[in-house]
């Protein structure tokens, strides 16, 4: 709370927020932290078992509106301005919330506060996260090494959920996209009823979730012999992926690694549709994003990002390689360690 200058508290009501900083899991809850040194955790009757035992030592409100009762802890505590998170409160909550507040307290609009600090992950973060991307790659190699023309696209994707629970995951980190053929030239396509055909390109992308952490890795394999411009194209993003990974050190500029990745799907010829990447935690897309409109300054150790670019042919196909990795003292490192060289099947 160090960085609360001028302020006298944080209502904290994103739950991965209140997670992060409370321990607390469950899906109803917000929390209030005094730069007194006050925390406090409002729930309601649901969670009062859950919340002790995930948050114990924290004084606990029970309440069916968690922010307002927080709120009111606040004003009766004399805080006179309260921050409050502009990205995660809705606009009919804030009103609500201002007109409880009257002329005690001042709510002041903030952003990012905790995402900053979940921007760099400690040991125990990086641990889960290791864990997620091992039993993603367990998954790839039970799934997609083994796949055979004839299966559909849903198949694979209930194959790859099947895949990362028998392997240890708690759920998986989104809904996988497995695209075959001309599908996957669409770069977040949701799968359908299509069998896999000779010559088609397959891409996955998927990830697990474990420990509330989540892995996120794509790659993509062909139905082979692979032709010429399958070929080509899977090159060109295996060399911009490289040379964004080698980039990937403490210093580096998001908006410049987004920036060069760019530059190389245009430089092979092709354009771009997306960002080169964004952070992994505790949510799949978080601070740092690795895109041109980035707020983040600089890599720092901890953090753990994805770098994903990807080249697509309207109605052909495209080919995406994505990885988790963790940003060391020096440099990069890999936690979704699948085999990036393009996999005939
Ligand atoms: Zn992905
Ligand atoms: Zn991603």
């Amino acid at each position: 709370l160090s960085s609360l200058n001028g302020l006298d508290g944080l209502l904290v009501s994103n739950w991965e927020n209140v997670r992060y900083l409370t321990g607390f899991t469950g899906s109803n809850g917000a929390a209030l932290f005094l730069r007194t040194g006050d925390a406090v955790v409002a729930t309601d009757g649901r969670y009062l078992i859950q919340v002790a035992a995930e948050a114990p030592g924290l004084e606990v409100i029970e309440s069916r509106q968690p922010l307002d009762s927080l709120l009111q802890y606040a004003i009766d505590r004399g805080a006179g301005r309260l921050a409050v998170e502009a990205q995660h409160l809705s606009l009919a909550a804030f009103r609500r919330l201002q007109q409880a507040s009257g002329t005690n307290c001042e709510l002041v609009e903030t952003t990012g506060i905790v995402e900053g600090l979940r921007a760099v992950k400690d040991e125990g973060e990086v641990q889960a996260l290791r864990q997620a991307c091992a039993i993603t790659d367990a998954a790839f190699a039970a799934v997609v090494l083994k796949l055979r023309p004839g299966v559909t696209e849903r198949a694979v994707a209930d194959q790859l959920y099947a895949a990362m629970r028998a392997a240890g995951a708690e759920a998986a980190a989104f809904d996988s996209i497995v695209g075959f053929g001309p599908n996957s030239a669409i770069p977040h396509h949701q799968p359908t009823a299509r069998p896999l055909q000779p010559g088609d390109l397959v891409k996955t992308d998927f990830g697990a979730r474990y420990a509330g952490y989540h892995a996120d890795m794509t790659r993509t394999v062909v139905v082979g012999p692979a032709a010429d411009w399958q070929r080509d194209i899977h090159t060109a993003v295996a060399n911009v992926q490289n040379r964004g990974v080698a980039a990937a050190k403490p210093g580096a500029a998001p908006v410049e690694l987004d920036a060069m990745a760019r530059e190389g799907i245009v430089e092979a010829g092709h354009r771009v549709f997306h960002g080169l990447g964004h952070g992994v935690g505790l949510q799949i897309h978080e601070a740092p994003l690795l895109v041109p409109t980035s707020t983040a300054e600089a890599l720092e150790p901890g953090m753990v990002i994805t770098i994903e670019p990807g080249i697509y042919l309207e109605g052909q196909g495209g080919v995406r390689i994505e990885d988790t990795l963790l940003i060391g003292e020096s440099g990069a490192e890999r936690l979704t360690q699948t085999p990036r060289e393009l996999i005939e099947i």
